[in-house]
Formats: structure tokens, sequence, C-alpha cells
């Protein structure tokens, strides 16, 4: 998603709490800042982060 799009998902969602469903890669005026928002909430991740939150919800799955 365009980076003011996650801007604005902030501002909206304010502080209630989100699991984090789903990422979409930011970019800014066509370039691809290197971090995640989610499509929720707009909160930003780094690569490391979402790959870390991937991993882990795999395991969950695989755990059930
Ligand atoms: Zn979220």
């Amino acid at each position: 998603m365009d980076y003011l799009t996650s801007q604005k998902l902030k501002e909206e969602w304010g502080k209630k709490p989100c699991d984090h469903p789903a990422f979409e890669k930011v970019y800014y005026t066509g370039a691809f800042l290197m971090n995640y928002s989610c499509t929720t909430c707009g909160a930003d991740f780094t690569i490391s982060q979402k790959m870390a939150i991937d991993e882990m919800r795999k395991l969950k799955k695989a755990a059930l």
C-alpha cells in the first residue's frame, strides 16, 4: 500500500488492539520502503518482524 494510506489507517484505527491478520508492502512515491504495514491498523513492521510473525503463525497452525 501507499505510505500515506498506512498513515491514514493508523490515524483511523487509533489505539484499538489488532492481531494484524494481513500485511502489505509499503511504497512511498513508487519506491519500496522495505517494510510492511498491517492492512487493518496500519502498524509498521520490518521484514524480519513480519517473517517472525509468519513463522509464529505457521508453528501455531502446526500445533493445532
Ligand atoms: Zn494490525
